[in-house]
C-alpha cells in the first residue's frame, strides 16, 4: 500500500496520544520526534522534516490546542493541515490554452515511465471529451515509438511519428500543424530520456522549449528513487523551467519520501500520480485526500470518483442506494470485484476507505485469493448469496467442493465479506454524512 510503513507510525505515535485524555507539552514533543522519526525512515528529506516538525511544534504547543477537550485530535488536524500544505496544499491542474491545441511536453530521465504516462494522460483527456494526439518524440530509445503506437491503437488515438531519423523539435513542430489541421485541441509530446543528466538531454528539451513553446512543461519522475527523484526534478526545473511533476510507480513506493519532499524542494506541483501499469492508472493529485490517506482517515471522495469512472451511472446509483440501505449481497460483492478489480490495486482501493487500513491486514485478500472468491461465490445458490446466513457446515462443504476450494477457504470468505459488509456500510454512513454536509451548505 502507498505509505505504508509512514502511515502506521504516524498513527501508532497519535494513538498514544489518543489514550491520554489531557496532554503535556512533553506528551505533545514526545510524539512529534516519533512523526520525526517516521518521516526521516520514509526517505523525506531532513531539510523538510525539520521545517515541517517546527511549524507543527509552534501550533500544537499551546494553550488553545493543550487547554482544548479534544488535544489529540487537535494535534492530528494540524498534523493534517501542515502535511498539506508541504504537499502543495491545493490541487493544481493542467493549464489548457485558450486557444487550442495545448500543447504538453513530458520530460523525464529514462524508465520514470513517460511513455506510459503519455497513453494514461490522452486516456483521461479523452475521457474528459478531448481529443489528443500523441507525438513520438523519443527518437532514441529503440523501442519507444512502437510503444507509444500500441497505447494509441488501445485508445483509439492517432499517434504522430516520423520515424527516428528526423530531429524532436522538427517532429514536435510537424506534429502541431498535423493536430491543428486534424481538430486535435490537446498534443501531448514524448520526449527523450537518458540514464543520467546530462548536457544533451538537457539542450534537446530546451530547444523544443524554445521552438514550440508548450503550454505545460510535464516532469515525469519514479517515486521509487526516493531523494534521486527530488534531486531529479531540482535539476530539471532550473535547467529546463518545468510547470508540474507527475510522481510515477507510487503503488511501488511504501516510504513516501518523494512524495513528500518534492514540491516543497521544488516549490513546482504534483499534478499527478502513477499507481500503477495500466492506463487507468493515473491520479490526478490532491494533497489534502492524499495527507488524509496517510494518517488512515481514508479517502472516499477518491473512491467515489474511481469506482464513478469504472460504473455506467445505472450501476453507480445502484450501489449507492444499497450502499444507504446496508443491503450488500454476496451477489453485489462478486459483482463488485469485477469492478474494484478495474480500479486498480486491491490494497490502495481498501487503504481509501477511513478506518480500513487496520482492517485491511486482518483481511489479508490478495489478487489471488480473489480468483478462489469468485469460483466460491460462483458454486452458491441465488438464496445463499442473498442471505449467507443460511450457509450451513452441509452447505459449506457442497460450496467447497463445487468451487474445487476447502471448507475453510469458504469459511474464510463468508468471514472476509462480513467485514467487507461492514466496511461497506461505513461506507454507506461515510457518503450520507457527506450528503448531508453538502445539504446543509
Ligand atoms: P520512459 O522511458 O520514461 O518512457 O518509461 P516507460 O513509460 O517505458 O516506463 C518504464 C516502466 O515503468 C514500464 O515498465 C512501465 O510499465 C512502468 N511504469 C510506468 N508508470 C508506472 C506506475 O505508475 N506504476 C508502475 N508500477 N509501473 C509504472
Amino acid at each position: 500500500m502507498i505509505f505504508e510503513g509512514l502511515s502506521e507510525k504516524l498513527q501508532n505515535a497519535f494513538d498514544k496520544l489518543k489514550g491520554k485524555g489531557k496532554l503535556s507539552e512533553d506528551d505533545v514533543k514526545a510524539a512529534l520526534r516519533e512523526v520525526k522519526l517516521a518521516l526521516l525512515e520514509a526517505d523525506v528529506n531532513y531539510k523538510v522534516v525539520k521545517g515541517f516538525i517546527s511549524k507543527i511544534e509552534e501550533r500544537a504547543v499551546g494553550h488553545e490546542v493543550l487547554d482544548s477537550l479534544t488535544p489529540a485530535q487537535q494535534v492530528i488536524k494540524i498534523v493534517n493541515e501542515e502535511l498539506t500544505d508541504l504537499m502543495g496544499g491545493t490541487q493544481s491542474k493542467i493549464s489548457f490554452a485558450s486557444n487550442p491545441p495545448t500543447v504538453i511536453m513530458m520530460a523525464g530521465l529514462q524508465g520514470a515511465g513517460k511513455t506510459t504516462t503519455v497513453g494514461k494522460l490522452a486516456k483521461q483527456l479523452k475521457n474528459q471529451g478531448k481529443n489528443p494526439l500523441l507525438v513520438a518524440g523519443d527518437i532514441y530509445r529503440p523501442a519507444a515509438i512502437k510503444q507509444l503506437q500500441v497505447l494509441g491503437d488501445r485508445l483509439d488515438q492517432p499517434v504522430f511519428s516520423m520515424g527516428d531519423k528526423q530531429s524532436p523539435v522538427d517532429i514536435a513542430k510537424a506534429a502541431i500543424n498535423n493536430a491543428e489541421s486534424n481538430g486535435h485541441d490537446v498534443v501531448i509530446i514524448d520526449t527523450a530520456g537518458r540514464l543520467h543528466i546530462d548536457e544533451e538531454l538537457m539542450d534537446e528539451l530546451k530547444q523544443i522549449k524554445s521552438e514550440v513553446i508548450p503550454h505545460e512543461i510535464l516532469l515525469v519522475v519514479d517515486a521509487m528513487t526516493g531523494q534521486d527523484a527530488v534531486n531529479v526534478a531540482e535539476e530539471f526545473d532550473d535547467a529546463l523551467g518545468v510547470d508540474g511533476v507527475v510522481l510515477t510507480k507510487l503503488d511501488g513506493d511504501a516510504r513516501g519520501g518523494a512524495a513528500l519532499s518534492i514540491s516543497s524542494v521544488t516549490g513546482k506541483p504534483i499534478k499527478f500520480v502513477g499507481t500503477g501499469e495500466k492506463l487507468d492508472n493515473l491520479e490526478p493529485f490532491h494533497p489534502d485526500r492524499m495527507s488524509s490517506r496517510i494518517l488512515g482517515m481514508g479517502d472516499v471522495l477518491s473512491l467515489i470518483e474511481k469506482a464513478e469512472e469504472q460504473m455506467d451511472e445505472e450501476r453507480a446509483k445502484e450501489l449507492e442506494q444499497k450502499l444507504r440501505e446496508k443491503k450488500f449481497t454476496l451477489e453485489d460483492f462478486l459483482d463488485q470485484l469485477e469492478q474494484v478489480r478495474n480500479m486498480g490495486p486491491l490494497d490502495e482501493i481498501l487503504g481509501m476507505i477511513p478506518g480500513a487500513g487496520k482492517q485491511l491486514k486482518n483481511l489479508n485478500m490478495d489478487e489471488k485469493q480473489l480468483d478462489y472468491i469468485e469460483a466460491i461465490i460462483n458454486s452458491m445458490t441465488i438464496e445463499e448469496r442473498r442471505n449467507p446466513e443460511i450457509i450451513n457446515g452441509s452447505r459449506r462443504r457442497r460450496i467447497a467442493a463445487g468451487s474445487g476450494t476447502s471448507v475453510q477457504q469458504v469459511n474464510r470468505l463468508l468471514k472476509q465479506f462480513k467485514q467487507t459488509k461492514k466496511m461497506m456500510d461505513q461506507l454507506g454512513d461515510a457518503q450520507k454524512g457527506m450528503a448531508g454536509k453538502l445539504k446543509g451548505k
